[in-house]
């Protein structure tokens, strides 16, 4: 663990936020009008270790939109329900290599879904979790992440009203997943489930206890509770690293070599196993989506504290 070391993390962290903070690149989301809205220099880093020890800097108190990272624990939510093998074979854990919310994608994939990561696959995968309404599904996806969160989280009302009037794209996605058998239940009930879960808020300090919950290999490590089970912890880390950051994963996984998600809500998360995650919240985004302060800290952080799984020192 971390542990030993904290002061040494300390300073890496600090010195990442001087670095950082004044990079003005990318910009943010704006085909969710919400999003456009939100501060652009806000910036929070936040490292929580599989021993519970919590080191943070900056904006880490504000709640912003969970967005894409949400698929994560969606994901996990449906391999606990029908576990690994079902899942993959329902939705698949092929990179794309397209933008995460192509339809050209689900046409020329064999799977179509091609990953639990990109809007179609995340869709997919909503649809297969259980629940005899969208509002009982809804709770249960939402529970889920506030145990792997290790506190109550809840809808941003304003970012799901703002996604839900222009999520047409989405829409779409979901009855070309229909054309070929590749949703498993009502469609436009799926993109409305999915939309909520992309409207969870969290802040920085919340989002690295999640990715800390699967780099405990499933257990939170502020409450003790197994959230997920470890047997699906590789799966879901091993997808996080082929498609966590959209069309920027290959780019990602050559430099940083952490399994990682990002959200187009500004924050990414990426997990050390066995050691802990640290999550960054910046809302300026590049072209592949993923927020360009929390790319460059992680890759700061992560180089100088040598977490990149493929080294083999
Ligand atoms: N809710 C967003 C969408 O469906 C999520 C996109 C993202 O964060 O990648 O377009």
């Amino acid at each position: 663990p971390v542990a030993p070391r904290r002061e040494q993390v300390e300073a890496v962290v600090k010195e990442a936020y001087e670095k950082f903070r004044n990079d003005t690149n990318g910009k943010n989301a704006d085909y969710i009008p919400y999003l456009a809205k939100v501060d652009s220099k806000l910036f929070g880093i936040a490292i929580v270790t599989t021993d519970n020890q919590v080191l943070t800097m900056g904006d880490v108190k504000y709640a912003f939109s969970i967005q894409s990272i949400s698929k994560v624990y969606s994901l996990a939510l449906a391999m606990e329900e029908l576990g690994p093998d079902k899942v993959f074979e329902k939705i698949g854990s092929e990179p794309t290599g397209r933008p995460f919310n192509s339809p050209v994608a689900v046409v020329d994939m064999p799977t179509h879904s091609g990953n639990p990561f990109v809007n179609a696959g995340a869709i997919a995968t909503v649809s297969l979790i259980s629940g005899s309404t969208a509002d009982e599904k809804w709770n249960k996806i939402l529970n889920f992440y506030s145990k792997a969160a290790g506190e109550k989280l809840v809808l941003i009302d304003e970012v799901y009203k703002s996604e839900a009037a222009t999520n047409t794209g989405n829409k779409a996605l979901s009855y070309l997943l229909a054309k070929y058998d590749r949703i498993y239940a009502d469609p436009f009930e799926s993109v409305d489930v999915y939309t909520k879960q992309c409207s969870v808020g969290v802040n920085a300090t919340q989002l690295a206890r999640m990715g800390a919950t699967l780099a405990n290999n499933g257990v939170n490590p502020a409450t003790g509770e197994r959230v997920i089970k470890a047997e699906d912890i590789p799966h879901i880390l091993s997808t996080m690293m082929v498609a966590g950051l959209y069309d920027g994963s290959g780019t990602w996984a050559w430099n940083v070599g952490l399994p990682a998600k990002s959200g187009v809500g500004g924050g990414i998360v990426a997990i050390a196993p066995g050691k802990g995650a640290i999550a960054v919240f910046a809302p300026p985004l590049d072209e592949a989506g993923n927020s360009v302060k929390a790319q460059e800290v992680i890759r700061y952080v992560a180089e100088r504290l040598n977490y990149n799984i493929f080294s083999p020192t």
